[in-house]
């Protein structure tokens, strides 16, 4: 047992399935070939650890990481990953010496960064970079009227012997096929731009999971494999067995009170729930502290001993209760609040569901007192 004597190691667990990240991007990889794969281990590896993330990925097979902003990018070659890593979101008025002197690849959106980019690589150490054009989303991303300006001014890094343009990205919105269709006519626009201005870019990428899976045309050199390769799908109502992927965390817990309560008592704040008949609660020890929706209050579930049961009364910040029915638990019972529904547990997407929102958020949004174990 580590830190303070007595403290109990697992009160909040999420367990990792590294074999199952693995065996996820190796199964994308093998689909989408002859396109590579970059594992996006943003936002700790949403929420599954990046570091664990990205060595379980590059052993299924993906041959670079993705990132939001550069300090990720760092965190990664502090722990000794040394593959390529692009970090494409920076803030204000970023300063890339540091991205540079550890051969993080920039994601370049704005003129501002391009100079950056430029005055940060040297002779001896270009910075390396790919040119994110808006294609339509909104986002980030060089604007139409922006191509020809700042690809000539690339040019001149690309002289100077400054920067490397490797690569041209962007990003889809998902909005309806013909939409993404309409993103990579844009993006073909860009691409000649680029090579009419003296550009070279050698890896182009556009899909995320959800373009990558449906759609062949837009795998290009690469894909930007995030929420498939945590085993859950980016598509509403389809599961993540459909698409041959298994959901690598699973969020568990013991029952720490169990108590019986008779008809009509009201349960935790505002005593939004009162069991119609006599029951048997249990207290689950996460709340939304821990990244349990508040939303969920009254409409999602939790496994506890091999049922399904119902979240009861409003989520706390620390704890929320469970009615049990009429067959009484015990103080200790194993409840897993989601994981893998091939075994029986509420899946993330359940979750979503119960919650308003996408799989994404539920298990990225997990608090730090979740106490993360590998397997
Ligand atoms: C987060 C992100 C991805 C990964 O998206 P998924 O839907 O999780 O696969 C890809 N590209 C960019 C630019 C992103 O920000």
């Amino acid at each position: 047992m580590t830190g303070v004597a007595g403290a109990p190691p697992m009160l909040r667990r999420a367990h990792i399935d590294l074999g199952a990240i693995s065996a996820n991007v190796e199964h994308v990889a093998r689909s989408v070939a002859p396109a590579a794969v970059m594992a996006v281990v943003k936002a700790d590896g949403y929420g599954h650890g990046a570091v664990e993330t990205a060595r379980a990925a590059l052993e299924g097979g993906a041959t670079s990481l993705g990132v939001a902003d550069v300090a990720e990018g760092l965190a990664l070659r502090d722990a000794g990953i040394d593959a390529p890593v692009l970090a494409w979101l920076h803030g204000a008025h970023p300063v890339f010496d540091e991205a540079v002197a550890h051969d993080i690849t920039l994601g370049i959106s704005t003129r501002g960064q391009l100079a950056a980019a430029i005055e940060a690589g040297s002779t001896g150490r270009p910075a390396r970079l790919h040119l994110k054009i808006d294609t339509g989303l909104g986002r980030n991303g060089f604007e139409r009227s922006d191509w020809e300006p700042a690809f000539a001014e690339a040019r001149r890094g690309v002289d100077e012997g400054r920067i490397l343009v490797e690569g041209l990205f962007s990003h889809l919105s998902n909005a309806s096929d013909d939409d993404d269709r309409a993103q990579l006519a844009a993006f073909e626009e860009a691409t000649a731009a680029a090579r009419a201005a003296g550009l070279e870019p050698t890896v182009r990428h556009l899909a995320s999971t959800a373009g990558a899976l449906r759609l062949p045309e837009m795998r290009l050199d690469q894909v930007r494999l995030g929420i498939g390769q945590y085993g859950l799908s980016p598509y509403d109502g389809v599961g993540s067995a459909e698409l041959g992927l298994r959901p690598a965390l699973r969020l568990e817990t013991r029952l720490i009170s169990v108590k019986r309560v008779a008809a009509g008592t009201g349960v935790s704040y505002g005593y939004t729930y009162r069991p119609e008949e006599d029951t048997w609660l249990g207290l689950v020890p996460l709340g939304y502290a821990d990244g349990i929706p508040r939303h969920v209050s009254n409409r999602g579930s939790v496994w506890v001993g091999g049922r399904v049961r119902p979240i009861v009364g409003r989520v706390a910040m620390d704890q929320f209760v469970v009615d049990l029915g009429r067959e009484r638990a015990e103080v200790g019972d194993r409840v897993v609040l989601f994981g893998d529904p091939a075994e029986g547990f509420p899946s993330a997407d359940d979750w979503a569901e119960a919650a308003s929102t996408i799989n994404y958020e539920i298990v990225t949004r997990l608090g730090g007192r979740v106490k993360r174990v590998y397997g």
